[in-house]
């Protein structure tokens, strides 16, 4: 089959599917055996513009509707979503790589922020106040902004569209979502299902496509607000232009989370969520573990523990039966970058204790997999220490104390996550404390927020004032109107006050 012969994925345009006519596409793979398998619509400035005005329309329809038929929408979505999620996972795993099993880990905390989501009514709530000043109430209202742009990146299909989406449409907002052209379906499948829950077209859209099509939201002056999540790189980009802009922006970044390794930890436990952590989906998560901060004398005995584990992981296509513990990385592009940090690592004198490069699995010999690697004492002054690689790589830096551990993650630029392993209360609590990190682990080591608190990082983790879902998700996607309103008593009079309003 040429290229061209490759099934065509486009757009949901108003409440439809909108083969795309821009004449520019990108092949989608599947990373497991390496093929292309699709070629996915790159929007052009026509499109955009169509998606846009699209929003519009269905922003005015659907901010008309009242609170309970908006909830009625978003429980028949929620529904369905619990219902089918299976179909879902497959199409992550065909197109991502990960393991099946941890597709639906992802649709599952997805599904979380879409069951926060139906308890919206509450969260809308406006404030009261009665006789601020004689005669006098005042009270404030929320309001959905208007058509909401939201852009993710490859590595969470779902479950990163499902941080943003479901509180941007209760709150009566229409959004147009910019999926990773890496892995395009899962965003078409989400729309058929709003589609299928009820939900009036131009409400959910999805428009395909690169670097045009970001623009393209980042400039339209219909697009109220840009929920972005990729690269540190690009959330800065998004950040300044949608701020330029004027518009409301949350863009967040990279990551290079650290594992601070106490000496009175259990190590056992610590190996397998170095492991867990470290190696899950490939190591392509913002909240993976890349860094293991291990203060001596634990060093040599954890890497042993760690390195008997490795040594039972399997590596396969995500879809195999039995299920592997790892999948391929996302492109063969992505898998030179990984393998170039561990050269880097290697060249600036660090210890390769497991190699990860070169592997190849039978059968799927051309598909793009990274064997799981660990290295030991990584010089804090490597590019592979300070740059995130978001491959299956752990690093070990060997550090003499506790203070050293958290003076080496706060110097970092990425504030995404951290934990700490120990059994010292006192010690947890005082990380908890000083720590310049977002999103802290104790004795847990990937923790990301339940959808009822709010999912990001600090610094270059994140740009913007609001962290994705949970009550910040709320005020993001709405804004506030505050009304000072009197009703004349017929026995009292106004007359006549140039004078500054005051309040009596
Ligand atoms: P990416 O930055 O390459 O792409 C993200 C999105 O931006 C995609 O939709 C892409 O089409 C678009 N994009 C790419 N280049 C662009 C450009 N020059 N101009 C405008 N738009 C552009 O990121 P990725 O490779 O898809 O995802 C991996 C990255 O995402 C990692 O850095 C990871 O840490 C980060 N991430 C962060 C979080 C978080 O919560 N902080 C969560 C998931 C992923």
């Amino acid at each position: 089959m040429t290229t061209t012969d490759l099934p065509h994925i486009g757009h949901w345009i108003d409440g439809g599917h909108r083969p795309s006519t821009s004449g520019r596409t990108a092949p989608v793979f599947n990373p497991a055996t390496g093929a292309p398998q699709a070629n996915v619509a790159l929007a052009d400035q026509a499109e955009i513009d169509e998606a846009i005005a699209s929003a519009q329309r269905g922003f005015e329809t659907w901010s008309g509707y009242s609170i309970a038929k908006r909830q009625s929408v978003l429980f028949a979505f929620r529904e369905l979503l619990n219902a089918r999620k299976g179909e879902l996972a497959e199409i992550i795993t065909r197109e991502h790589g990960k393991v099946v099993s941890d597709a639906m880990g992802e649709i599952l905390r997805g599904q979380e922020v879409v069951e926060l989501a139906t308890g919206f009514p509450h969260l809308l709530k406006g404030a009261f106040n009665e006789n601020a000043s004689t005669g006098i109430d005042v009270y404030s209202i929320k309001q959905p902004l208007g058509v909401v742009g939201i852009i993710s990146p490859f590595n969470f299909p779902a479950m990163v569209p499902m941080w943003f989406f479901p509180v941007a449409i209760a709150a009566g907002n229409a959004v147009v979502l910019k999926p990773s052209e890496k892995d395009p379906s899962a965003a078409l499948w989400l729309a058929e299902l709003w589609a299928e829950a009820g939900l009036p077209a131009g409400v959910f859209t999805v428009l395909q496509g690169d670097k045009l099509a970001v623009d393209g939201l980042l400039n339209d002056p219909v697009v109220q607000s840009v929920s972005f999540v990729g690269s540190t790189p690009i959330a800065q980009y998004i950040y300044e232009t949608a701020a330029k802009n004027g518009k409301r922006v949350q863009a967040l970044g990279g990551a290079k989370n650290h594992m601070l390794v106490l000496p009175d930890a259990d190590l056992d436990l610590v190996a397998d969520q170095a492991v867990n952590a470290g190696y899950g989906a490939a190591g392509e998560r913002c909240m993976a573990i890349s860094v293991v901060l291990a203060v001596e004398p634990v060093a040599n005995e954890l890497i042993a523990k760690i390195s008997e584990r490795i040594a039972g992981l399997r590596i396969g296509a995500g879809s195999a039966t039995p299920e592997p513990h790892m999948g391929p990385l996302i492109t063969a592009e992505h898998r030179a970058k990984v393998a170039s940090y561990v050269d880097i690592a290697e060249a600036d004198g660090a210890e390769i204790v497991v190699d990860g490069r070169g592997l190849t699995v039978a059968g799927c010999e051309d598909g793009f997999f990274f064997g799981p690697t660990l290295i030991d004492r990584v010089p804090t002054t490597s590019r592979a220490y300070t740059e995130e690689i978001f491959g299956p790589v752990l690093e070990v830096v060997r550090v003499s104390s506790y203070e050293e551990g958290v003076e080496l993650i706060n110097s970092g630029r990425f504030g995404n996550g951290t934990a700490i392993f120990t059994n010292d209360g006192g010690a947890a609590r005082r990380f908890q404390h000083e720590i310049q990190v977002g999103m802290i682990g104790i004795n847990v080591p990937i923790p990301v927020p339940v959808a009822y608190h709010s999912f990001g990082g600090w610094k270059q983790s994140l740009f913007g004032d609001a962290k994705a879902y949970g009550v910040q998700g709320f005020e993001f996607f709405t804004r506030e109107k505050a009304i000072t309103s009197r009703w004349l008593d017929p026995a009292t009079h106004g007359g006549i006050n140039l004078g500054f309003p005051q309040n009596d």
